[in-house]
């Protein structure tokens, strides 16, 4: 196996470490939502995409003959951050988890692009072709957040200002 290859499936290792605390984080911060309904859905969307991008990647090492415990292994390089992430309880914490996610979504976008990168380097075309899939759903995340946490952060305010309770969550 060359060295490229290898770092291929050090990074989908690292990728699968990074969908499985995307879970951990999402599912916090739905759960969480108490008044932000829109947001809360769009999260519930992408919880469900992440379980499957986490599939995908397991399938990927699989194909190339790596184990799943060493995938097991490299879970939580990311975990202070979607711990952070996900259990966020400040007075401001839909803000603050707005601002993680979207930070969060460019990370990943980040991540596949340099998989794809990666993978088209060794002729990997199918492990290619997976990482432009879940990338379309990472920049749709991304996008999402982007065009919506203006009006967030507006609603936050109005609410903050009134004394009202439940502008937090
Ligand atoms: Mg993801
Ligand atoms: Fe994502």
């Amino acid at each position: 196996m060359s060295k490229a290859q290898e770092r291929l499936l050090d990074w989908l290792r690292d990728a699968h470490a990074m969908e499985q605390q995307a879970e951990t984080m999402l599912k916090g911060q739905a759960h969480r939502i108490e008044n932000y309904p829109e947001v809360k859905q769009r999260i519930e969307t992408h919880i469900e995409e992440t379980r499957d991008q986490a599939r995908k990647i397991e399938n990927c090492l699989d194909r190339l003959g790596a184990s799943t415990s060493m995938v097991k292994d490299t879970a939580g390089s990311m975990g202070a951050l979607g711990q952070a992430i996900g259990g966020s309880m400040t007075s401001d914490e839909i803000v603050k988890g707005g601002m993680a996610s979207f930070a969060f979504e460019n990370l990943e976008i980040a991540m596949y692009r340099t998989l794809i990168t990666a993978a088209k380097e060794v002729g990997d075309d199918e492990t290619a072709a997976v990482c432009e899939e879940i990338l379309k759903e990472e920049q749709a995340m991304a996008d999402w957040l982007d065009q919506h946490l203006p009006g967030l952060v507006q609603q936050y305010l109005k609410r903050d200002a009134s004394e009202d309770a439940t502008a937090k969550r």
